[in-house]
């Protein structure tokens, strides 16, 4: 996709002890963006859960009666999380906003608000910002959340987006990491491995791939509603979001227990043009799929089917610490493979 024409503008501003002016491509001013995303943030706010949002100095918010407020903040950094030239803005903001909403959804929470802070360097244009948001907000008013404030600021090089959402659960209902027992089934949404198989042709071919056969990459949906209806089923959960291999070992190192994934049973997306299913290794250690991988105590009703997404059986808590992949007659250990920061 083209990138966006930038605006061209002068900075530093005019000002009498100025005489060089560079001309760049330049973000509005901090005073005039923050005003232009208070208007475009404003919204109905859900069951009047933001009393104050953007324009005062904290949010006020209301937590309904009997709830607990949950709270998660994410990154979002060029050249870690995205590529300006790989990605449309809108689809970076709708990614961004869908790693707060999917941490909610890992809780069984329910969204409320976001706070968005944005680091921008003076070559982005407004154009790009308008797009940004635009995909931000978009999913936002899909998920009833309101952007209820944030920070803006100028950055030397590269674009930092950092989203912080508020959510709420009934007290005592939030869906813990730690809670998966040995016996208990191993379970996850829909299917995995879509985004990394996105990122791999990105990087094979150079080219972009087109939107449409890669919705995983350029729209992953929070599971917002299926995490609700977990409240009860489930005995811990966590999102996808640094791949299966390594989100799973997070859960059983909470829950101090192991698991035996039988590797047939891993639902893999299906990409491109052809429909074609990804290769095993893209659905075990792929990244950003924002799935919901749960455990539920064996005889627990799990529908296969929930808020119209799949929901697919892949293995079994064990006591043993280790994490086995089991498939093709063999048991390996299944290393965590996915995303990790500073180890590269
Ligand atoms: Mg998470």
């Amino acid at each position: 996709m083209a990138q966006a024409q930038p605006r061209v503008g002068r900075w530093p501003r005019p000002a009498a002890n100025r005489l060089l002016y560079i001309e760049v491509a330049l973000p509005l001013p901090e005073k005039e963006l923050i005003s232009k995303l208070r208007h475009q943030s404003a919204g109905k706010p859900r069951l009047g859960s933001v009393r104050i949002g953007i324009g005062d100095d904290c949010a006020v918010l209301r937590i309904p009666a009997g709830h607990e407020a949950l709270v998660t903040t994410d990154f979002s950094l060029e050249g870690i999380h995205f590529r300006r030239d790989w990605d449309a803005p809108e689809v970076i903001g709708h990614r961004c906003l869908t790693r707060g909403l999917s941490d909610i959804a890992a809780m069984g929470g329910e969204p409320i608000a976001a706070w968005l802070s944005l680091a921008l360097p003076l070559s982005v244009s407004q154009k790009w910002v308008d797009g940004f948001m635009r995909g931000l907000l978009r999913l936002a008013r899909r998920f009833g959340v309101q952007l209820a404030g944030g920070d803006t600021a100028e950055a030397l090089r590269d674009i930092a987006a950092d989203i912080v959402v508020l959510g709420s659960v009934p007290q005592g209902k939030a869906v813990l990491r730690s809670g998966a027992r040995p016996g208990d089934r191993i379970y996850v949404t829909g299917a995995l491995g879509g985004s990394a198989a996105a990122i791999a042709s990105l990087l094979h071919s150079g080219a972009l791939a087109r939107p449409a056969d890669y919705p995983q990459h350029f729209r992953p949906l929070p599971r917002v509603e299926v995490g609700k209806r977990l409240r009860g089923i489930a005995s811990a959960m966590i999102d996808v979001s640094d791949g299966m291999s390594t989100d799973l070992a997070h859960l059983c190192e909470e829950s101090r227990v192991g698991a035996e994934i039988n590797a047939e049973s891993i639902p893999r997306a299906r990409v491109g043009r052809t429909r074609r299913e990804v290769l095993r290794e893209a659905a075990l250690h792929g990244g950003d799929d924002y799935e919901l991988l749960f455990t539920a105590a064996k005889g627990k009703r799990v529908p296969f089917q929930m808020a119209g997404i799949p929901v697919t059986e892949i293995g079994e808590i064990t006591r043993k610490g280790k994490i086995m992949l089991m498939g093709d007659g063999l048991a390996r250990e299944l290393k965590p493979l996915g995303w990790e920061h500073f180890t590269r």
